[in-house]
């Protein structure tokens, strides 16, 4: 009975847990939470330092002391430490509690969770979330799979005997997957996305110029002229972008500054992109024919921050010969997905891949 009263007290959230920006959804009121999945951690004692955007902003800038970490880079939780810390510090977050205070049962509420995780992650990385979010204090912590929070977010019919496609491009992953009647009959996670975008474009000034900048250099003007395809726009004259970038003479050693185009920078994208077609094609050559023609009608619907690259849809839709829909709000499709299950919890029991009470 006090887990009834409590649980009117606390909120239920959807957390998705991204290898670049965590997002947190408060049932009832919506995205209250987006920032970067960074943790500062003391170098020796391990002590957690900063979480999130004030992170972010110690990244490449740490002292010897102190170390700044994409924990979940590689789309795998690499310690269970930094996990639970990051998952507290959300959870109190939303419910406005002090970050040092520990959940002292049953003075506070303790809410329902659901969380997105890759699909490629383990067992064991699994339970290690789950734990962790038990431990950071949730009641019930569930999870349920990237690739299918992104279909839900999406709207897309998952539960009918139908084949839907999503693929959703973060930072460290790419998800494809095919999902039938509430289930993923095809499911790719494939470690290039955004991250390998980005250094693509350092590689290619590299070695094309002899220049060298920083990865975060190489997202900005991925975000600010990168395309996919030449004809990014739909139409034939899309305009050809260009930027200025700073960075340093490999054969000086001292600071340089060139204009670049969104052509050259297309150049350098495009082996990785090639990546995430190539594995497109796989899938849909493994999809049974009925699926297969379902996608054929009802098309591919992309997620994520990748989904943003320009030309990205007109390009995935010219090599597969698919239509091509980009979710709206690409960023958000995952957590949106999170908190829809929460409100449907036929629909969570169906689609979780672990979790229930504690
Ligand atoms: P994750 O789910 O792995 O945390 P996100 O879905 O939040 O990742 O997407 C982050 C990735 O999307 C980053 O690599 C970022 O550079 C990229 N991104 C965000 N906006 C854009 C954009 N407008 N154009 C191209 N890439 C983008
Ligand atoms: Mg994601």
């Amino acid at each position: 009975m006090f887990g009834k009263i409590w649980s009117k007290l606390s909120y239920d959230i959807g957390i998705d847990l991204g290898t670049v920006n965590t997002l947190v959804l408060v049932k009832g009121k919506g995205i209250l939470i987006r920032e970067p999945t960074v943790v500062a951690l003391h170098r020796k004692t391990r002590q957690i330092l900063a979480v999130g955007t004030e992170a972010k902003r110690m990244l490449g800038r740490t002292p010897a002391a102190i170390e700044a970490i994409r924990p979940l880079r590689n789309g795998v939780i690499s310690d269970f430490e930094t996990t639970e810390a990051m998952l507290r510090y959300f959870i109190h977050k939303v419910h406005q509690l002090p970050q040092n205070s520990k959940w002292a049962l049953p003075k506070i509420p303790r809410p329902r969770v659901v969380v997105g995780i890759p699909s490629g992650v383990t067992e064991v990385e699994r339970r290690a979330v789950q734990d962790a979010s038990l431990s950071a204090g949730a009641r019930e912590a569930y999870l349920i799979e990237e690739p299918m929070a992104a279909a839900i977010g999406a709207k897309l019919p998952i539960e009918e005997p139908e084949g839907v496609m999503v693929i959703d491009i973060g930072g460290g992953t790419t998800e494809i997957a095919v999902i039938s009647l509430g289930g993923m009959v095809i499911n790719r996670s494939l470690r290039v996305a955004g991250d390998e975008l980005d250094m693509a474009i350092v590689n290619y000034l590299k070695i094309r110029y002899g220049m060298l900048i920083g990865e975060r250099s190489a997202e900005d003007i991925k975000l600010e002229i990168g395309i996919a395809h030449e004809d990014w726009l739909g139409g034939k004259d899309a305009p050809v972008l260009e930027t200025i970038i700073r960075g340093r003479d490999l054969a000086t050693g001292l600071p340089k500054s060139m204009k670049i185009t969104s052509i050259e920078i297309k150049e350098a994208l495009d082996p990785v992109i090639n990546q995430i077609v190539a594995m497109v094609a796989e899938v849909l050559e493994e999809t049974p024919p009925e699926l297969l023609t379902d996608i054929v009608e009802r098309g591919i619907t992309l997620a994520g921050g990748g989904a943003l690259l320009r030309g990205l849809d007109k390009r995935i839709a010219q090599e597969t010969k698919l239509p091509v829909y980009i979710a709206d709000d690409p960023l958000t499709t995952v957590v949106l997905g999170c908190g829809r299950v929460l409100d449907n919890l036929d629909l969570l029991s169906k689609v979780k891949v672990t979790g229930g009470l504690r």
